[in-house]
């Protein structure tokens, strides 16, 4: 059986250094808020190519603090792709703020630029772009709407650690930008843990604390804050798998061109890189009109796959209610969105693969009638 995900075998090759730190952390009585978490915090904005880097509790953390630190009045708008895992939308909704969705472009899987400057109203007062499957977003023009309509510009970069769009890292681009570090991402903790990256001060400032009850100085609570730090252990752990993140990312790269060259045209593959784009292929997201069937094909000849997303975000049950004031929420109007989910196939493409269940993948899918 070739598995979509083993986070065993993905771990096995940094198991022993991990449990040292780990070991480290445990006897060292000291969880919260220490110098694991600091380091962690100067290794990752280094790293990123940001000034400040404030660690979380999880990605959904991320997006929720960094729209928490505006404080947008109840009812303002924030835009994000229709097509976005379900975190991204609920961020906006957990600050009182109201989700637009905007389509995304059917070759890349990104926001349409175009599509935004559609969507700005005198309520608009964010874009929230996600660089979905690895794959950096169009940022250039990006940059540009949401400077022209003064809007804030917030990076979901959960499943795009280290991928680049003109030479530059994701999470450089907005003013306020979100890490995952589930354990399924490329960088991935043993547990729940995510970041904040910031280039401005005030912004790493009033996160730190709203991460910590709106406190920096023990009982004294200067906001209305969260209980959402990234702990000692998770820290720990981080900064060894960031040290082998570019080797995680080059082995992607490497199942992506066996795919990329391998597999039939007859399956819609993902674009690959161009000259300001460089992805990190988080997933590899192939498409095909009778998905249901090729996953089941795939399934009997032992390889696992998984489909990113089933449902998209407004067919979900919990946002229909909340939205179906305007009657926003319901089929036919996000038709790429609705599209994407209907057909989109992840194919194996985690660290633990070898060529030859890449091969076998190929080979498999080559012959499907
Ligand atoms: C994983 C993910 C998140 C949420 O991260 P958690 O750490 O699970 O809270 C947010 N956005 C996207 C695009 C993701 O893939």
């Amino acid at each position: 059986m070739i598995e979509y995900e083993n986070l065993k075998r993905l771990n096995s090759p940094f198991q022993k250094e991990i449990e040292e730190a780990v070991l480290r952390v445990t006897r060292s009585g000291w969880f919260i808020l220490g110098k694991e978490l600091e380091n962690f915090e100067e290794e990752f904005a280094a790293f990123n190519g940001n000034k400040y880097c404030v660690g979380v509790a999880s990605g959904l953390d991320a997006l929720v603090l960094s729209l928490k630190y505006y404080d947008f009045p109840e009812g303002k708008e924030v835009i994000v792709p229709s097509n976005t895992y379900i975190a991204t939308v609920l961020s906006i909704m957990q600050n009182g703020l109201k989700p637009v969705l905007v389509e995304p472009s059917i070759d890349t899987y990104n926001i349409d630029p175009r599509k935004i400057r559609e969507k700005i109203t005198k309520n608009t007062c964010a874009v929230m772009v996600v660089h979905l499957y690895g794959r950096p977003c169009d940022m250039d023009p990006i940059v540009e709407i949401c400077n022209a309509n003064n809007l804030i510009l917030i990076e979901d970069c959960a499943q795009a650690h280290g991928a680049k769009y003109n030479q530059k890292n994701v999470g450089t681009f907005g003013q306020v930008n979100a890490f995952s570090f589930y354990p399924t991402k490329n960088l991935g903790a043993f547990g729940d843990a995510g970041a904040v990256v910031t280039d401005d001060p005030d912004i790493a400032n009033k996160i730190r604390k709203l991460r910590n009850y709106g406190s920096s100085i023990k009982y004294y609570n200067e906001f209305v804050g969260m209980n959402s730090r990234l702990d000692e252990m998770q820290a720990a752990v981080l900064s060894v798998k960031l040290k082998y993140l570019s080797q995680i990312n080059s082995h992607k790269k490497a199942i992506f061109e066996i795919y990329d060259k391998g597999l039939s045209n007859r399956f819609k593959k993902p674009l690959p890189d161009s000259e300001s784009i460089e992805q990190v292929h988080h997933i590899y997201p192939i498409r095909h009109s009778e998905r249901d069937k090729l996953k089941e094909y795939l399934l009997k000849n032992e390889i696992k796959t998984e489909i990113h997303y089933p449902i998209p975000p407004h067919k979900q049950l919990a946002l229909a209610k909340t939205l179906s004031n305007d009657g926003e929420f319901s089929s036919g109007l996000y038709p790429i969105a609705e599209e994407i989910h209907a057909t989109e196939l992840s194919l194996p493409i985690s660290y633990f693969h070898t060529k030859a269940d890449i091969k076998r993948v190929v080979d498999v899918l080559n012959v499907y009638q």
